[in-house]
């Protein structure tokens, strides 16, 4: 990560520090961040503090600090979550509501494991269907494959890692990284950014793919964030400190563009960033007048 200095805003010579991040070192920050708050959210996920993160545009001390409140409705919630997964009959008693998951009608879903109705359906699809002492069924796809070749969150719903990499294709073509991506057997476990990644690894086009999704999500949510705007430049520049005053003169060292960071406009000294949209709407609008004149 290249450290820099802007020496000026359009208005003022205040000085700020920046850094030219790669997509590389962007995705290690948002891993390492998400990391990082979690150790004060303790949630289950650390793709569930990504997102929440995006909401507070990456300000952890907003979010750790004046927030604290909604911190403890979210960890409230997800001790519900929890007891849902360590006794779920438990907590529907203590909630004084029927199971749904012992409705049959829930069981419909084509990618959904079948299971045993009489057995307890949160865990009767972690019974995998032993052949021989390597090898099981996928209770997802029937197909037979060895034990290594399975993976299961902390509910232990194990599907075949083919049926994974489906799931993970469907879901990151739906929503990108924007949502949480819930266990395939549509329990409220989320799989984390890095494991998404880990299942990918064999299928580098969805892997870059997913990787760029969360790097796009963080640069246009995170208040110190800009994309370098040079020519099929993907130059990440993020500032040291938040300003109120954020028009300051940017250089990339990889394209060589100087711009601002405000606007993402060629540098404009002394104009403002909002007399210099002003100004190239109205030849905007001349030209179009232009064109009715010569029709
Ligand atoms: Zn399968
Ligand atoms: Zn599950
Ligand atoms: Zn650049
Ligand atoms: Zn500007």
């Amino acid at each position: 990560m290249q450290s820099k200095i802007s020496l000026a805003t359009i208005t003022t010579d205040e000085k700020i520090k920046y850094y030219l991040l790669t997509e590389n070192e962007a995705l290690h920050e948002i891993t390492k961040t998400a990391k990082d708050v979690n150790e004060i959210l303790n949630l289950p996920s650390t793709t569930l503090v990504r997102l929440i993160l995006n909401n507070f545009h990456w300000d952890q001390d907003m979010l750790t600090g004046k927030f604290s409140f909604i911190l403890m409705k979210i960890r409230k919630f997800y001790f519900v979550l929890e007891k849902f997964f360590t006794d779920p009959e438990k907590l529907f008693k203590e909630l004084n509501v029927a199971n749904p998951y012992l409705s049959p009608s829930l069981q419909s879903n084509p990618l959904s494991p079948g299971h045993a109705p009489e057995r307890d359906p949160m865990l009767a699809v972690v019974e995998q269907m032993a052949t021989d002492n390597t090898n099981k069924i996928c209770r997802t796809c029937y197909s037979e494959n060895p034990s290594d070749e399975f993976y299961a969150l902390r509910c232990r719903h194990q599907h075949c890692l083919t049926c994974w990499h489906s799931y993970l294709e469907v879901n990151i073509g739906q929503h990108g990284c924007l949502r949480p991506i819930y266990c395939l057997s549509r329990c409220l476990e989320v799989i984390d950014d890095e494991k998404i990644l880990e299942l990918l690894s064999n299928d580098q086009n969805l892997c870059d793919r997913y990787r760029n999704n969360l790097v796009k999500a963080f640069v246009e949510a995170n208040r110190l964030t800009q994309w370098c705007p040079g020519n099929g430049c993907a130059t990440i520049v993020k500032l040291n400190t938040y300003s109120a005053n954020r028009a300051h003169v940017i250089e990339c060292d990889n394209c060589k563009t100087t711009f601002c960071f405000q606007c993402s406009k060629p540098w404009h000294e002394p104009i403002q960033c909002s007399l210099l949209a002003k100004w190239e709407q109205k030849n905007r609008d001349e030209s179009m007048t232009g064109t009715w004149v010569i029709a």
